[in-house]
């Protein structure tokens, strides 16, 4: 695949954001890291490899979908689904834990190492690593495992190791804490793969680079079906890897309106959402200066979202630099609205999103009707709901 270099260096910084906050002893592992990213990102074998990985076992090229049923009853643009569910393990995350993987494999490292909050990228994880023959250990907070039993029984049946994490509130924040604890120690043999767009460089870099695969294929997808470009594409923002994915190669076609959408959980008080460019402000969290959610002692905050996908307290720094530009308008939508998008999709295409791209579909059906019938809007369906059937059905069924 052709990994496009990022348009705003210098080493890692998008704007003043981003950066290497860390400590001294992971300055040489980054390093390290980003030699062997620039090295292998423009390897022709290494592409050749990701690239039949990415078709023969995550089930790229994903679809285009047109939902008809909706754009008729909602009545504006036409409304595009790019079909990130449809991949192996039910969502994007696999674009990036095969790439990283097969980098992880050609640095010579034996073990790889990853958090997970809800247990996807962590499954993700899992897959990768015994597809490509690596051994994988997983951080998990204590929280989430009993939140996510399913998703622990996966990664073990994939041959994971799970490790518990009970500091902090035992969630995805302690996660990576943990997860950065154990690379500054076994960093000789062992790769940190992280799951989204955040984090030190190179990794909002590099996630970004493997996830921008998605926006490749739309752009030309949308072309050869419409012969112009979209007016919006609308994408949920939890650390930012799938929204970057599909936004960055339409980046500099300013015709086109980017719309990120955050976590409005259950109101936009204090503890109550995980939206941190909405709401949050800026400060450093897992090695990077970007925008979060904190209190006025720089302590991080406690977030909430019926989508455990979104429920993490920064994001990734490219986007705090979009923001700002005020190339990406971000907006949040609340567990409720996210949830009557889940049924409307389920109802109206027999497609049931997971509850993370909910929230960008609830924003994309008011978007649809402010635009013309010869327009149309992309929206990023990031992944599949089988996961959240339970949590929509005791709110729908019972
Ligand atoms: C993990 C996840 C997200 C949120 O992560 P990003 O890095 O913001 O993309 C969104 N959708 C699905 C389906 C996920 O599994």
């Amino acid at each position: 695949m052709k990994i496009k270099k990022a348009p705003i260096q210098p080493r890692g910084r998008f704007g003043k954001y981003g950066g290497q906050y860390v400590p001294e002893t992971l300055m040489k592992p980054l390093q390290d890291l980003e030699e062997a990213y620039d090295e292998y990102s423009r390897d022709p074998s290494f592409k050749k490899e990701l690239r039949n990985l990415l078709e023969s076992y995550a089930g790229r090229p994903t679809p285009l979908y047109l939902a008809r049923n909706l754009t008729r009853n909602l009545g504006g643009a036409k409304i595009y689904l790019k079909r990130e569910d449809l991949l192996h393990g039910g969502a994007h995350k696999i674009n990036n834990t095969l790439g990283q993987v097969l980098l992880a494999r050609r640095m010579g490292k034996k073990r790889i190492i990853a958090e997970t909050g809800a247990g996807q990228h962590g499954v993700a994880t899992a897959m990768a690593c015994a597809a490509l023959g690596l051994q994988s250990e997983i951080y998990m907070g204590r929280e989430d495992m009993e939140r996510q039993k399913l998703n622990v029984y996966r990664m073990k049946m994939l041959g994971a190791e799970v490790h518990p994490v009970d500091s902090g509130s035992r969630t995805l924040k302690d996660a990576i804490n943990e997860s950065l604890r154990d690379w500054v120690t076994n960093v000789e043999n062992t790769y940190y793969l992280l799951g989204s767009a955040v984090g030190p460089h190179p990794y909002p870099t590099m996630v970004r680079d493997f996830q921008s695969i998605i926006g490749r294929e739309a752009r030309q997808q949308i072309l050869a079906r419409e012969d112009k470009l979209p007016s919006a594409i609308i994408a949920c923002v939890g650390g930012g890897s799938n929204s970057i994915g599909i936004f960055h190669h339409f980046l500099h076609d300013l015709e086109v309106e980017l719309y990120g959408v955050e976590a409005g959980g259950q109101d936009i008080r204090p503890g109550q959402h995980a939206a941190a460019l909405v709401a949050g402000s800026e400060g450093v969290l897992h090695g990077m200066l970007t925008y979060l959610l904190q209190d006025t002692n720089g302590q991080v905050q406690n977030t909430r979202s019926i989508s455990a996908g979104l429920d993490y307290p920064a994001v990734g720094p490219e986007h705090a630099y979009l923001k700002n530009t005020g190339r990406v308008k971000y907006s949040a939508v609340s567990d409720d609205d996210a949830l009557d998008a889940f049924k409307r999709l389920s109802n109206q295409e027999g497609i049931m999103p997971a509850l993370e791209p909910a929230h960008a579909l609830s924003y994309a059906f008011r978007l649809a009707k402010k635009y013309p019938t010869k327009d149309s809007i992309l929206v990023n369906l990031s992944g599949r709901g089988d996961k959240d059937v339970e949590i929509a059905a005791r709110h729908f069924i019972q």
